[in-house]
């Protein structure tokens, strides 16, 4: 493997640690040393590691068969789950990443509306191959990309006005995860979703990460309705997992019987779309674990745990602060508040990393760049601990 990883994010120098195995809050290494898991897979293990349902689930299925090439029971059970549990959500397919389903969320929006140009945000994630940094990259599919600052409105106001009947979409996260945990203002996510029906242009809120922020994602919080809405990460109970979805006369294009007259059918191929451990998962997942008290008693454990970080970072003087919603959030190198790419660039990076090698020191795990996502597993005990360990932090005692 170029780089000994098959997943960039995953690789440090001077070189990640392997691990041998995972339970409930924790991941040991092949060295034996334990962590505190706060990172929980980049958000798809917000359940832990092996919640027993799950497990369950998924070994039940697996005994009946899966390579099976067909519709099954799971695989209806769950898209019913979801299309009860996201109000926009009226129809639903299912992808095997947050990535695909975001692909797939384009092609069905240029497809429906007929036009080209796709507005996304400096410092949005949706995916490798829809990554917007300070610009794009070089692996990123070739769409019709207009890259507007987030949060912004002003800004998106004028791109309105002057692409208007040539965009297609509006691909945005509620609030930008991997671009740093900056939640998005409601009246900006308000202004997109006028923007859009002033021109005829679809919302589409990536949840891939967001939609933990209650039974209704963080649309139901800031009490705004997407045309397409896309999932990922924990809604499989940590298995692979993406699905797509929203407007019925939308997602109708994919749909043999419903397609309109003179209009060609889309199609949405993917072996492993429907694969039933992920599918049985997610049932198990959704019926039985991700209550709303679950959801919102991970939520305010988050809250304590970012303000309290940002407490101790603002005690000790340090140019160093939180930003995040509930159970997600990211370290910067920077004081606060931050509301855009703008705000980071600002920041001294080597104090989260010097923070992020701290905690690994003390037997806490975070990401690299500073990201946390609490899984339901972390206790208010941990999130004591967490504090202790970063009011000790000396960046140069690393
Ligand atoms: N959208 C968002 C907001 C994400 O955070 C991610 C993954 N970090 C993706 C899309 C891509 O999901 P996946 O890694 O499953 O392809």
């Amino acid at each position: 493997m170029p780089g000994g990883n098959t997943r960039s994010v995953l690789a440090f120098d001077p070189f990640p640690f392997r691990v041998a195995h995972a339970a409930g809050r924790e991941l040991t290494d092949v060295d034996g040393h334990t962590y505190l898991d706060l990172l929980g897979n980049y958000t798809a293990g917000l359940l832990g590691h092996s919640p027993e349902p799950v497990l369950a689930a998924a070994r039940a299925a697996l005994d009946g068969g899966w390579a099976l090439g067909a519709v099954h029971e799971n695989e209806v059970r769950l898209a019913e789950l979801l299309v009860e549990r996201f109000a926009s959500i009226e129809q639903i397919r299912f992808t095997n990443s947050g990535t695909e389903a975001n692909l797939m969320a384009l092609a069905v929006a240029t497809h429906h509306t007929g036009r080209r140009k796709i507005v996304v945000f400096e410092n949005g994630y949706h995916g490798g191959v829809l990554t917007f940094g300070s610009s794009g990259s070089p692996v990123n599919v070739p769409h019709d990309f207009v890259i507007l600052p987030y949060n912004d409105i002003d800004a998106f106001d004028t791109a309105i006005a002057e692409h208007a009947s040539s965009i297609a979409a509006v691909l945005v996260e509620p609030m930008q995860g991997s671009g740093g945990c900056i939640p998005g203002d409601p009246d900006f996510l308000g202004a997109l979703r006028s923007g859009c029906d002033q021109v005829g242009a679809l919302l589409i809120f990536d949840e891939v990460m967001t939609s933990r922020f209650s039974t209704g994602g963080a649309q139901q919080l800031a009490g705004i309705r997407p045309d397409l809405t896309t999932l990922g990460k924990y809604l499989a109970g940590g298995l692979t997992f993406g699905a797509f979805g929203g407007r019925a006369d939308v997602m109708a294009h994919f749909d043999p019987a419903s397609a309109g007259v003179g209009q060609a059918v889309l199609g949405h191929a993917g072996t492993f779309n429907n694969n039933v451990a992920s599918m049985a998962a997610g049932v198990a997942a959704l019926s039985e674990m991700l209550t709303p008290e679950v959801l919102s008693a991970t939520h305010e454990r988050g809250e304590r745990l970012r303000l309290g970080l940002d407490a101790v970072f603002s005690a000790s003087g340090r140019a160093m602060c939180v930003s995040g919603v509930g159970s997600l959030m990211n370290v910067h190198g920077t004081r606060g508040p931050v509301t855009s790419a703008a705000d980071l660039a600002r920041a001294d990076d080597r104090l989260k990393e010097a923070f992020f090698f701290a905690m690994l020191e003390s037997g806490v795990y975070l990401a690299r760049r500073g990201f946390i996502a609490l899984s339901v597993e972390i206790t208010d005990h941990d999130v004591e601990r967490v504090l202790e360990v970063a009011a000790a932090f000396d960046p140069f005692s690393v």
